[in-house]
């Protein structure tokens, strides 16, 4: 390896040229980084127990909302924030050995979290929209006047559900932070108590 500032011949495993010093290694970018941080298998068992607390909780809070006292927002936001901290807690105690890596990997392991979750909200959508639409056009031959008449449509902008938008994408956010703090925590566990 040639060194770029004085052209001496290093040899090729040479980090710092033997001439002149400088830095025989090109400096990499930040998605590189990050690229090599990441444990993969810390990611997938964080991600198989945030599943865990996805299913347990489901059980729980569908045994609540049975009953019929429960909101379903108060239940999707306690069930996701449990899944990522659970899951990112794992994955940083099983990842890097400094905060940072642990923070990468619970960062990752979040974003796969919501792709998944995501995509199986996707699906359930498609489904029950399909079969809405299925049983819709087989009733369509019912004259429209047995139907009720639609509300009106109220006019301007609702601030109350406006409100709501901004407090799911900052929730939504949140997530993300509670996965980068969740996966730095766990590393953070791992060195204090040196599992
Ligand atoms: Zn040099």
């Amino acid at each position: 390896m040639y060194c770029k500032k004085c052209e001496y011949k290093n040899k090729d495993e040479a980090k710092y040229c033997k001439k002149c010093g400088a830095a025989l290694k090109e400096s990499q970018g930040f998605i590189q980084k990050i690229n090599q941080s990441i444990n993969i298998l810390s990611v997938l068992i964080g991600l198989f127990t945030s599943v865990l607390v996805l299913i347990g909780g489901s059980l729980l809070f569908g045994s609540l909302m049975a009953t019929g006292n429960l909101d379903i927002r108060f239940y999707i936001v306690v069930v996701f924030y449990s899944m990522v901290i659970v899951g990112s807690l794992f994955t940083g105690i099983l990842s890097g050995y400094t905060p940072w890596e642990g923070a990468i990997n619970g960062g990752v392991m979040t974003l796969l979290m919501v792709i998944n979750l995501g995509f199986l909200l996707g699906v359930i959508w498609f489904i029950t929209v399909g079969v809405t639409a299925a049983i819709a056009s087989a009733f369509s031959s019912i004259p429209m006047s047995t139907l009720p008449a639609t509300p009106p449509t109220s006019t301007g902008i609702d601030m109350g559900s406006a409100v709501n938008i901004i407090l799911d994408i900052l929730a939504f956010l949140g997530l993300f932070a509670a996965g980068i703090i969740g996966g730095a925590a766990g590393s953070y566990i791992k060195n204090a108590v040196k599992l």
